[in-house]
């Protein structure tokens, strides 16, 4: 509940508990629910009679899509499955009226589009708020028609296509620390943004924050312009102002050049140790590899550390509402159900389209035993291990034979690490799914191509990495670099 209402998730969670006329005094798993959830909900609720659960659960529905969505609880006594009541004196309630769609002020509307206008080094910011909105035809609408550059949030890739010419992923922290006035598609000021401070931000940057929630505007920042709405209605607001008074950024502007520069070195040098063919792989040759044979309409789950941030820069999503990780409140272990609830979805909407879920090691270990319910449900899903023996970093196999030869690994190995070599394939495998362990770039090409094909079996293809590998140098760049003065 703490994950689903950190990311913004509207969630209901129906629980038992113990019976209302044994409260207080011992009851079996006797314990104050509704008012525990209230720290990880919208609204915690217990309806005081079976009369009274069709009011609570419209209730719990309507919060949880009303405004920021949100999760919400409803706590049910265990005596109610044995008490009787008259079917007549229950009174249904329709479901609520989807959520109503809110749109910022117009005042608000025209200043911001005239802070876009004068902006020198401007940014577009697309957080999972705006795909949530659904809002990925009209933020694309006004990327093209205003030229403008953006940069996805970890779960807002896809709203716009990673591969779109306008995609500054490759150079974020360069154009988060230089734009000079950012528009905030529904994503907040958190860690994941470094809270819009410097010195990852220009200190005087103007932020245009475009959120539902109106307490989420002016959050560690004072934002130039505020709009506070649905996402895909102000988008198309905005549009409306450049469609009035048509207007773009120049392609050739000196921002742009210094955008591409940093996106063309930052790729070259992933490339560079994507290439290398020293064995164990390195993190970038993997998903070099995966990301060769990834489907493109896929589901892609990640979840770890070095796995998942490293993933997220080179694995492409193409579709909006594709990409679940550890999100907001940064959990793991929730990756694979995440991927069960994928792949049943794709079960019922569009049968053949494939679920990934790119495991580290040790966020694997979170919740492996989900290997059973992927295999009773028979859902096809690609578990990928990337396995490096550790948390963040663990030890090659001899270095862990030596360990164990002469000390107590208990005492010596840092806790971190986990028991090299690992055949977290054969987990898979003793539920009756396919199991692949892979040292080599062919190994992972070929388990990679068989497990596409078929579309019958779940799998897990087991990477072994080299436990040392780490992510290339990140440099900020010096704080005191001159910004672009005039742009023309
Ligand atoms: P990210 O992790 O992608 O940066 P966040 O979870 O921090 O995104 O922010 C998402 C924001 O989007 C939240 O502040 C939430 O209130 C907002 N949001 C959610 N749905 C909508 C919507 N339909 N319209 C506008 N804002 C929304």
């Amino acid at each position: 509940m703490a994950n689903a209402n950190m990311n913004c998730w509207p969630l209901i969670v129906i629980g038992g508990s113990s019976e209302r006329n044994q409260e207080t005094m011992g009851a079996f798993q006797e314990f104050p629910q509704v008012e525990a959830c209230r720290l990880y909900s919208k609204f915690s609720a217990r309806p005081t009679s079976i009369e009274g659960i069709p009011s609570v659960i419209e209730k719990a529905v309507r919060i949880s899509i009303y405004g920021r969505p949100g999760a919400c609880y409803v706590d049910i006594p265990a005596d109610f499955v044995t008490v009787q009541v008259n079917v007549n004196s229950i009174k249904y309630k329709e479901c609520c009226m989807p959520p109503p769609v809110t749109m910022a002020e117009a005042s608000a509307v025209c200043l911001a589009a005239s802070v876009i206008r004068s902006a020198k080094q401007p940014l577009l910011v697309i957080g999972k708020g705006a795909a949530y909105a659904h809002a990925e035809e009209n933020i694309r609408k006004l990327v093209e028609q205003c030229k403008l550059p953006f940069l996805p949030t970890p779960m807002g890739k896809g709203v716009v296509p990673d591969n779109h010419a306008n995609c500054v992923s490759a150079a974020r922290s360069r154009a988060l620390q230089f734009a000079d006035v950012i528009v905030l598609f529904g994503a907040r000021l958190n860690w994941i943004l470094h809270f819009g401070l410097p010195p990852r931000y220009q200190p005087d940057v103007k932020f245009i924050q475009i959120d539902i929630c109106a307490e989420e505007l002016g959050n560690n920042v004072k934002p130039a312009v505020t709009l506070l709405g649905d996402i895909n209605a102000v988008a198309k607001q905005l549009l409306e102002q450049f469609d009035k008074i048509p207007w773009q950024y120049p392609p050739e502007s000196k921002w742009w050049k210094r955008l591409r520069e940093k996106m063309k070195s930052n790729e070259a040098a992933s490339k560079e140790l994507a290439s290398k063919i020293s064995l164990p792989m390195n993190y970038y040759t993997v998903f070099y590899h995966v990301q060769e044979q990834l489907p493109k309409d896929c589901f892609l789950v990640s979840e770890g550390a070095n796995t998942m941030d490293i993933g997220r820069t080179m694995l492409q999503n193409y579709l909006p509402r594709h990409r679940l990780d550890a999100g907001t409140f940064g959990t793991m272990g929730v990756g694979l159900g995440f991927a069960i609830a994928a792949a049943l979805v794709a079960k019922d909407r569009s049968p053949g389209q494939r679920v990934i879920c790119v495991e580290g090691d040790s966020a694997f270990g979170f919740s492996g035993m989900e290997m059973e319910t992927i295999c009773r449900y028979n859902l096809p899903i690609i578990v990928l291990v990337v396995n490096n023996n550790g948390v963040y970093q663990g030890f090659d196999a001899d270095t862990w034979k030596e360990i164990v030869k002469f000390q107590d690994p208990v005492t010596v190995a840092p806790p971190m690490c986990l028991l090299p070599n690992s055949h977290y394939e054969q987990v898979m495998t003793a539920f009756g799914g396919k199991g692949y362990f892979v040292q080599t770039p062919e190994e992972l090409q070929k388990s990679l191509k068989q497990t596409l094909e078929d579309t019958t079996k779940p799998s897990l293809i087991n990477i072994m990495i080299e436990p040392q590998s780490t992510r290339k140098a990140q440099g900020l760049a010096a704080t005191s670099l001159p910004l672009i003065s005039e742009e023309t």
